[in-house]
């Protein structure tokens, strides 16, 4: 059953379902499955940041963020795959956590003095208590709670605490509609006084270009970063996104609940990238599609898109939700997840040890590999793909449900009160545009249920037992109110004709439904044998990726006419979808060398001003999903002759 804001809270406009409700299928199963078979299920095996020796299992190691952060993925992971061996690995981290509050009602390793990293484990919590509803979370987070709020204002937030204050406060709402106590609302408005204004940062926008070491007073390797470092950092960033709007349910401030358009709108201006994020490598880099993003931001522009979406229901949010998940997200992972990179490029054309054009990250930021650059992703990047299982679908206020985002699933929950149904989804989205619902209540029912169209998918259609329905508008819910009964079937289809996007410097790049397309191009997969990695004995091997074809290419296409510029072909999904060789589509277009485009500083230099010039022969050049396509070219330049 859903969990809906209580009074005082405002109502939301969705409501997450309890971890469990929602499984994967097809694919989706088969890519959590590769997720389970790699770095998250084997890390605690080998390194030692989430080893035996964390001070999260009592141990004298790492006793900050990071434990947590991988248990914040674990979780949702396990009880997504019912698989025992996980669930039993996380379970030793619950339990450890369960049977050491302090008498105060602290949390965690006591040499950690700092309220962040206690954040990221009530998450973890949270989700653990729907999976399992195991009676010691609750009572642990009101003493928890209790305890922030009496010694919060001796002790306020501080550092990264301040900057992510939502990540408690979601906890903070999470156990308050399940007890109703007053003081946590208390709570609420102390994390609020006490953290940074988010809402005036995006308001009063200050960075609206590439930032620099300089200009941000950093100091790397001091610890210390100053308020303006902090604003402009891209984690920082992507948690905040959440904040306004889950803030507004206390508040019930109509600017905050709205705010969030305003924070998309200036990122995607001043920083914005073709794979739906915003550049922070590490900090604000600017809209130059070689400038790169951090796993971490990917992951967590996701679970804040994802409760921006419960406040604020708009389904354009659950098209960001998917553009990120569906590209940014299986980019900066190998096919396999056994490596990740810390920062990816849009334009992509070489991975390797050596220092890049990075705001302030370091030479090893783009291989891919165990922990490149340092260890936070290595510890975040497992919440991804579970997360966006459990937020696929959602409940409707009217005690429906809502399907926010397509991908092969089945959810199980109640409807119009007390009538148990199941949803089968099956589908290939998002590489196919057809989505078929199998709709099995208990018993004959009436309910709505919602259907997203996305902003792109003109001319998408619907229909229940071979009936068209009425009323798909692109960028809308179509709302299906009816008595449902076991045996329906709805098909909705989304037409997923090639389009042709503008950007910087006025390049193109090519999208197919909620996928973003990239110039597929010869990889040559290297371990990194030197240099500053410390030789360990396990499993993850870190990885230099150099091209073995070329890269600088113009495209021929016309943004008016992209279905007649650019070729689909469709291909069976490979066990491995989100690499060069399993790519279940292919776009063929063509192109030109571009000659004066050519690598600096061991990127794509700067994209030479669209529309350009080249006497090249034509050449036909097979584009691939961006999440397959670990080398790269994204954003284009377009061949042709100045107006
Ligand atoms: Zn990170």
């Amino acid at each position: 059953m859903p969990v809906w804001n209580r009074a005082p809270l405002k109502a939301g406009s969705l409501a997450r379902l309890p971890l469990g409700s929602v499984r994967p299928t097809g694919w989706l199963r088969r890519q959590l499955r590769i997720q389970a078979d790699g770095l998250t299920g084997h890390l605690d095996e080998f390194w030692p940041d989430v080893g035996p020796n964390s001070g999260w299992l009592g141990g004298t190691g790492e006793s900050w963020e990071r434990g947590p952060y991988f248990l914040d993925g674990l979780v949702p992971l396990a009880y997504l795959l019912d698989d025992p061996r996980l669930t039993a690995k996380a379970q030793k981290w619950i339990d450890w956590t369960l049977d050491h509050q302090s008498p105060e009602g602290w949390i965690g390793p006591p040499k950690n003095t700092d309220w962040w990293p206690n954040m990221v484990m009530l998450k973890a919590l949270t989700q653990y208590q729907e999976a399992t509803g195991d009676p010691r979370v609750i009572p642990l987070m009101q003493r928890y709670f209790a305890h922030h709020l009496s010694e919060g204002p001796r002790r306020p937030l501080h550092q990264w605490a301040s900057y992510r204050w939502a990540d408690e406060l979601v906890s903070v709402l999470w156990l308050y509609n399940r007890t109703g106590e007053p003081k946590l609302l208390e709570l609420a408005r102390l994390l609020q006084s006490q953290g940074t204004d988010w809402q005036r940062h995006f308001a009063l926008f200050e960075f609206p270009e590439k930032t620099s070491v300089e200009q941000l007073g950093l100091k790397i390797g001091s610890g210390q970063n100053p308020d303006r470092a902090m604003r402009a950092h891209g984690v920082n960033n992507a948690m905040a996104l959440k904040t306004s709007a889950v803030w507004s349910l206390v508040s019930g401030d109509r600017s905050d609940r709205d705010a969030i358009y305003r924070a998309l709108e200036v990122l995607d201006r001043h920083h914005g990238l073709p794979n739906g994020m915003f550049s922070g490598d590490e900090h604000y880099a600017g809209t130059d599609p070689s400038q790169g993003i951090e796993l971490c931001a990917v992951v967590e522009a996701l679970f804040s898109l994802q409760h921006v979406l419960t406040v604020v229901g708009d389904p354009v949010l659950a098209d960001r939700l998917e553009r990120i998940a569906f590209n940014a997200m299986p980019a900066t992972f190998s096919a396999d997840m056994w490596a990740h990179q810390y920062d990816q490029q849009p334009n992509q054309v070489l991975c390797s040890l050596r220092p890049r054009s990075w705001v302030s990250n370091g030479p090893e930021a783009n291989l891919f590999g165990l922990e490149p650059n340092f260890g936070c992703c290595t510890a975040n990047l497992h919440q991804g793909w579970p997360k966006l299982v459990q937020s696929l679908w959602m409940a409707t206020p009217d005690r429906g449900v809502a399907a926010v985002a397509y991908a092969p699933s089945e959810v199980r929950t109640m409807v119009a009160g007390e009538t148990r149904l199941a949803i089968t989804e099956e589908t290939e989205y998002p590489f196919r545009g057809e989505v078929r619902l199998k709709v099995a209540p208990e018993r004959p029912v009436e309910f709505p249920l919602l259907l997203r169209i996305p902003a792109w998918a003109e001319r998408a259609s619907v229909s229940v037992n071979g009936q068209a329905v009425e009323g798909a508008r692109a960028g809308q819910f179509v709302r299906v109110q009816r008595s449902w009964k076991p045996g329906d079937e709805v098909v909705l289809s989304l037409p997923m004709p090639p389009r042709v996007s503008t950007g910087y410097h006025d390049s193109v790049a090519i999208e197919r439904g909620p996928l973003v397309f990239a110039l597929r191009m010869g990889e040559d997969w290297k371990k990194v044998e030197s240099g500053m990695r410390k030789p360990a004995p396990h499993p993850a091997v870190d990885w230099e990726v150099h091209p073995t074809t070329p890269w600088n290419y113009g495209l021929l296409v016309s943004p008016q006419e992209a279905a007649a510029t650019v070729q689909v072909r469709e291909k069976p999904i490979g066990d491995y979808p989100f690499s060069p060789q399993g790519a279940p589509v292919e776009l063929a277009v063509k192109g030109r060398r571009v000659p004066e485009w050519t690598l600096v500083n061991g990127s794509a230099g700067p994209l030479p001003q669209s529309p350009v010039a080249s006497s090249e022969p034509d050449e036909t050049l097979t584009l691939i999903p961006y999440g397959a396509a670990k080398l790269r070219v994204t954003a284009f330049p377009r061949i042709g002759t100045r107006q």
